[in-house]
C-alpha cells in the first residue's frame, strides 16, 4: 500500500526535540504530512517540551512555514480535553472531547477552533478528533461549519459517509505494508516517540511508497453503505480490545 503520513497533537508545548528530529527525517526522504494542531490545547498530558515550549505567535509562523513547505494542517479538535466517555462511531477509545455532546455544543466548540486557526491566517477543512472519537453529531456539526474531511476510519482508499470524505487510517501498519493495492495513514505521536520508532520510521520511508497527504487529499472518494460502517464500528472495537488486552 502507499503510505501517507499524520503527526497528531501539535502544539506550543509539544516535545520540539523529537518534533524536529522527525521533521528532519521526513525532509531527508520528502515526506509531507498532514499535521493535526490543537487549537487552544488544555490537554497537559501534550506539555512535553523540557523547556516548557514555545511563544504562541512563534508556533503559528512555524504553521505557515511548515504550509509553505508542502504540509497540509487539520484542526485537531478544540482544547483536548476528554469530557465524554463515549466512543461514537468509531471506538478505537472510549473517551472523546466531542461524542456524547448535543450538536449546538459541538458546533460551538469547532467554531471556537474554527476561528483561532482562522486569527492566525490558517485555513482548513479537515479534521482530526482526538482520541478518534466522533458521533454523527460532530460529523454534522462539521458539515455545517465547512469541514468536508475527516482523517479516520478504516480502509485502502477515500470513502464518503455523512456528506464527508474520510482518509483511512491503518487497522494494523505491518499488515498495511504486506498489501500491494490501496493508501493508508501512518499516524505519529512525536510526543512519545524512542531512538526504536525513529528507526522504525526511516525503514518505511526507505522502503514503502510514501505520498504526500496533498496526493492522498486528491484521490477519489467512494461511497461506503452501511455494511462498510458496521465492519469499520467492529474493527475499532476489535482494535480497541486488542489494545486492552494484549
Ligand atoms: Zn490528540
Amino acid at each position: 500500500m502507499k503510505i501517507a503520513v499524520r503527526m497528531d497533537d501539535i502544539t506550543p508545548c509539544m516535545d520540539w526535540e523529537n518534533f524536529e528530529r522527525f521533521r528532519g527525517l521526513l525532509k531527508e526522504y520528502g515526506v509531507k504530512p498532514l499535521v493535526g494542531i490543537v487549537p487552544d490545547n488544555r490537554d497537559e498530558n501534550l506539555n512535553k517540551d523540557k523547556d516548557g515550549g514555545l511563544p504562541e505567535e512563534y508556533f503559528w509562523e512555524q504553521v505557515k512555514v511548515w504550509k509553505s513547505e508542502g504540509w497540509t494542517v487539520a484542526l485537531h479538535g478544540y482544547q483536548h480535553l476528554y469530557t465524554q466517555k463515549k466512543g461514537g462511531c468509531f471506538p478505537l477509545n472510549r473517551f472523546s472531547e466531542f461524542a456524547g455532546l448535543s450538536l449546538e455544543q459541538q458546533k460551538r466548540m469547532l467554531q471556537a477552533g474554527k476561528d483561532i486557526f482562522t486569527s492566525h491566517g490558517i485555513e482548513t477543512d479537515i479534521f482530526m478528533a482526538p482520541a478518534h472519537s466522533y458521533d454523527i453529531n460532530t460529523l454534522r456539526a462539521l458539515k455545517e461549519l465547512g469541514f468536508m474531511k475527516l482523517t479516520d476510519g478504516f480502509g485502502s482508499k477515500p470513502y464518503m459517509r455523512g456528506g464527508i470524505i474520510f482518509y483511512p487510517i491503518s487497522f494494523k501498519l505491518s499488515s498495511s505494508l504486506k498489501k500491494k493495492q490501496g493508501v493508508t495513514t501512518m499516524v505519529i505521536h512525536t510526543n512519545t516517540m524512542k531512538d526504536l520508532d525513529f528507526d522504525k520510521c526511516r525503514r518505511i520511508f526507505q522502503s514503502e511508497e510514501i505520498i504526500s497527504y496533498e496526493e492522498y487529499l486528491k484521490l477519489k472518494a467512494v461511497r461506503r453503505g452501511w455494511i462498510g460502517n458496521a465492519v469499520e464500528y467492529g474493527m475499532a472495537s476489535v482494535k480497541r480490545l486488542l489494545v486492552k488486552f494484549l
